[in-house]
């Protein structure tokens, strides 16, 4: 069931990267629950190490499990290949990691996860890295962001906390333009909603556990290559254009083409900075995956309906859903995001910061916690949460002001999750 364009987004979260267990015929995706693979002779596991031959070794590197998960993920993203990691944040550094060097930088959005600014604008320093964060709506400032050093464009399709959405094309054409790859973390979008490689995007990450896994069990990343960027195109990728000593002098775009990032990957970034997705976690999100279209589909119905009931709330000053017909970002929805602006948005309680402490004190059928794309749906106050160790104008450009209340909302019935609303609203302003 590979190689199969054929086939619908139905079938192919399904089936894609899957078949029957060769051994057993198990029809369900084994837990491949080993770390090692025995060799067939010394020549066989000779040709493993050398990438003359694709197979298992130890399972840091490759896992039969995990190995589904990957080729299911690239194909609803449409790439040619992925490389999955152990949460959403080794992704990002997986990402980067074969574009950077010390003195380089990633040209980012201000409207990105709380957690990844974080990453951006201070751990990756530590690497010799920076990154330098613009608004993306200002294409001319973006374009003038990007220099020499640039190795990376960075942006959120629909971005966490707000729900603000990009446009992707016109970014895309900026990033193309200066020779350097545009990453796209798709974590709020999924591939359902949005697939930035079709719209230019060179790598796409996850955070798979989100929406992807949906049930809230484990967590994950993965990194989709689009096969599609000329890494030799002059001299800023010398990881993957040149020979690498970490792979005694391997050229991997040379040897691999298309697949240079995805070996990459494997074989020095999963081998040597050892961010692995163990079995497990991939079973989990092979099993969410399987609804990822049913869900995403009723999460954007309930977030419709819970978005314009909150918009019409006397104690509400503003919602930020993209997906309601008053955003400015209505127009964009339509074009680049058909089936609709995801469940996450932002709403903004006129009483203020300790009316959203109250507020998120006062809910019942919502959950406060720190996660989002659980079939639950869950409530944070971004600014005292997630995004509290960002300065007062960090918050504001992320959309994660004091005043404002964060919900991804779930696939139960949208009645329960209003009535829950009304109630927690009515205690807070009370
Ligand atoms: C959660 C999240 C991340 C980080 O993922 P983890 O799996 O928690 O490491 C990155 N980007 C976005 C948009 C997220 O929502």
């Amino acid at each position: 069931m590979t190689d199969t364009p054929t086939y619908g987004f139905d079938t192919l979260q399904i089936h894609a990267g899957a078949r029957p267990d060769p051994a057993t015929g198990a029809r369900q995706t084994p837990i491949y629950q080993s770390t090692s693979y025995v060799f067939r002779d010394a020549d066989h596991a000779a040709a493993l190490f050398n990438l003359q031959e694709v197979g298992y070794i130890y399972s840091r590197l490759t896992n039969p499990t995990v190995a589904v998960l990957q080729e299911r993920i690239a194909t609803l993203e449409g790439g040619v290949g992925a490389v999955c990691c152990s949460s959403g944040h080794a992704a990002q550094i997986m990402a980067l990691f074969p574009l950077m060097a010390p003195g380089c930088n990633v040209v980012a959005s201000t409207r990105l996860y709380g957690g990844t600014i974080t990453q951006f604008s201070q751990t990756i320093k530590r690497f010799g890295w920076s990154a330098t964060f613009v608004d993306f709506d200002d294409t001319e400032a973006l374009a003038a962001a990007i220099d020499d050093n640039t190795r990376a464009v960075f942006c959120e399709s629909i971005s966490n906390p707000g729900g603000y959405v990009t446009d992707l094309p016109a970014v895309a054409a900026i990033a193309d333009n200066a020779g350097v790859p545009l990453i796209v973390d798709n974590t709020s979008a999924t591939p359902y909603l949005c697939n930035p490689i079709a719209h230019g995007a060179t790598l796409v990450v996850h955070s798979t556990t989100k929406y992807l896994t949906g049930n809230g069990t484990v967590t994950g990343g993965c990194v989709v290559d689009s096969g599609k960027f000329d890494w030799s195109a002059n001299d800023k990728f010398p990881s993957l254009s040149q020979p690498e000593p970490a792979y005694h002098g391997l050229k991997f775009h040379e040897t691999f083409g298309p697949l240079a990032f995805t070996f990459h990957g494997i074989a020095i970034g999963l081998r040597d900075l050892g961010m692995t997705m163990n079995p497990q976690a991939a079973h989990y999100t092979l099993m969410g995956i399987e609804t990822l279209s049913l869900r995403m589909a009723r999460h954007v119905e309930n977030a419709g309906k819970v978005a314009a009931w909150l918009e019409n709330h006397p104690a509400v000053e503003s919602v930020t859903y993209a997906g309601l017909p008053s955003s400015p970002y209505a127009d964009r929805v339509a074009a680049l995001y058909p089936r609709g602006a995801g469940g996450l948005f932002t709403f903004a309680l006129k009483a203020g910061y300790e009316a959203c402490v109250k507020f998120v004190d006062s809910v019942e059928l919502f959950s406060h916690v720190a996660n989002l794309g659980d079939t639950r749906s869950l409530v944070i106050h971004s600014a005292s949460t997630t995004h509290r160790q960002l300065t007062p104008e960090q918050q504001a450009a992320a959309g994660a002001a004091p005043n404002m209340v964060r919900v991804s909302i779930g696939i139960e019935d949208a009645d329960d999750l209003i009535r829950d609303l009304d109630q927690a609203i009515a205690r807070a302003t009370a």
